[in-house]
């Protein structure tokens, strides 16, 4: 199919993005790599009435360190983050999300703010974005917001971004020296939306557990925090035994909805599947072994 009529803006620098969508408010929407936008469309699933397209705004196209922080603009492309130096040393955990995400072209095309703006609950790059306490800077006309991944995600597809508003940057904190991570999912086929993901974190001190971030994906209707399992984990030397009742926990309240791909409590049983091998896999890295 093709999409309905639309009118095109193409914007070359933030400040003249930021003018448009005020001027267009509800009926602007921002084209990034256009990789979730333009099926949508496509479909006839979205019909914005106005796209603007962000993809000659340069200035918004960095990787780099920023005041000890991994920052990303709007524009950086999937593959270019998973391959820059800044990101591949700060924040490993993206960079192994990265290569869950799609297909090469796709990646090539897709940026990392784009996936994070666009919600999707089974998309690994929100939960990355939780697990690691990243913050996202939103920018209007009025000027800049800054505000935590944890708070940004309300529903499916649905954020706090307002109209009028574009996400201009994403912050990534470094991640702790020695800490352990993982990003774990389980999907049909590689490349394809996960059926149940786990993104950890984990840092030691000495054999006992400083610090923990768990969140899963695809389970719910936005990134969830398994609180409870991080709890668990907090001060304790972690064995196969704490490690499964952790995973335990992780999952004792979802209730994700069945679809083609399966039911609730097989989602529930990847999902517990999912959080084990990654805590598993943090933990060993934590503890020295396959930090790549
Ligand atoms: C075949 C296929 C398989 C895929 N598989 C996966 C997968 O396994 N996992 C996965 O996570 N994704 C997958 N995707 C989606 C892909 O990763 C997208 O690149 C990504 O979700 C969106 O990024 P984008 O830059 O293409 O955004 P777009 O498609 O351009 O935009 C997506 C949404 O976000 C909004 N938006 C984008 N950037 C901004 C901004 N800076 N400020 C405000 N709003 C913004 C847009 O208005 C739109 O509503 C797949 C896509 C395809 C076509």
């Amino acid at each position: 199919m093709k999409p309905a009529a639309f009118e095109y803006h193409r914007v070359g620098t933030t400040a003249e993005a930021v003018a448009v969508l005020d001027q267009l408010g509800e009926d602007g929407r921002v084209l990034a790599g256009g990789q979730s936008l333009v099926p949508l469309m496509n479909f006839r699933l979205a019909q914005p009435e106005h796209l603007v397209d962000i993809n000659g705004v340069g200035e918004l196209g960095y990787v780099r360190h920023d005041d000890g922080m991994l920052a990303l603009g709007a524009t950086a492309r999937q593959a270019h983050v998973a391959a820059a130096e800044p990101a591949r040393s700060d924040v490993p955990l993206l960079v192994e999300a990265l290569g869950f995400v799609a297909h090469p072209p796709i990646r090539h095309r897709g940026t990392v703010v784009g996936s994070i703006a666009h919600a999707d609950p089974a998309a690994e790059l929100p939960s990355v974005a939780v697990a690691c306490h990243a913050s996202l800077t939103l920018t209007s006309r009025a000027g800049s917001r800054d505000v935590a991944a944890e708070d940004f995600f309300l529903g499916p597809f649905e954020t706090l971004l307002a109209p009028g508003e574009l996400v201009t940057e994403v912050r990534f904190p470094p991640s702790a020296p020695g800490a352990g991570w993982a990003f774990v999912e389980f999907a049909r086929r590689h490349g394809d939306f996960a059926i149940a993901g786990a993104a950890v974190t984990l840092a030691l001190d000495g054999d006992r557990v400083a610090d923990a971030s768990i969140v899963l994906c695809a389970v719910g209707p936005r990134p969830l925090r398994a609180d409870r399992a991080e709890a668990l984990l907090l001060g304790q030397a972690p064995d196969a035994e704490l490690i499964a009742e952790a995973a335990e926990r992780a999952v004792a309240d979802l209730a994700p909805g069945a679809d083609i791909h399966g039911g609730t409590e097989y989602r529930i049983g990847v999902a517990r599947v999912q959080v084990r091998r990654a805590i598993t896999l943090a933990l060993e890295r934590a503890n020295g072994g396959d930090r790549r």
